[in-house]
């Protein structure tokens, strides 16, 4: 295992369609573990693979509180099977673009198949923060940011933050 650097917007990798997991084997389950680690180390609530700059469908998730043991899930080739008509909003952030925050509205849950690190097919329910969550990760596999959900205007003045702070960051 081991500490992966995440990609900051904007960045073409992060508009990249990903493809789908032909077998989940010990490269898949190595990739997953770090992304895993560098989920906690970030920290973050998601993770994924266009963000360490893997084209895999597979994304990390752990919305548990602090307060409680970890259980981090990894979804591999997740799809949409339904979602509810009820919506929610959260003010979602997002590791490739720290410290910016807007509301973001979804349905509030969402019920996905995918696999997991053994190869295994489920079929599970998310509600609230993580189907918020789930969706996120998703659109990431899709090359879809969350600020892709804002006002042109929004997404115009976070992208300009974003070029600002990776001068910045280039600098020093
Ligand atoms: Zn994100």
């Amino acid at each position: 295992m081991s500490l992966l650097p995440i990609l900051l917007h904007p960045d073409p990798r992060l508009k990249k369609l990903c493809v789908p997991v032909q077998s989940v084997d010990a490269e898949t389950r190595k990739l997953a573990d770090s992304m895993i680690e560098t989920m906690y180390d970030a920290p973050g609530v998601g993770l994924a693979a266009p963000q360490v700059a893997s084209d895999a469908r597979i994304f990390v998730m752990d919305c548990t509180d602090s307060e409680s043991d970890n259980q981090p899930l990894v979804l591999i080739n997740p799809e949409i099977i339904s979602v509810s008509e009820e919506l929610n909003t959260y003010s979602e952030g997002c590791l490739s673009l720290p410290d910016l925050f807007e509301d973001v509205e979804r349905p509030k849950q969402v019920r996905m198949s995918f696999l997991d690190i053994d190869g295994k097919q489920h079929n599970e329910l998310f509600d609230g923060l993580w189907a918020t969550c789930a969706q996120h990760e998703l659109d990431h596999l899709n090359g879809v940011l969350f600020i892709d959900h804002l006002s042109r205007m929004k997404r115009s003045m976070m992208t300009k933050k974003m070029v600002k702070l990776k001068k910045e960051l280039a600098l020093s």
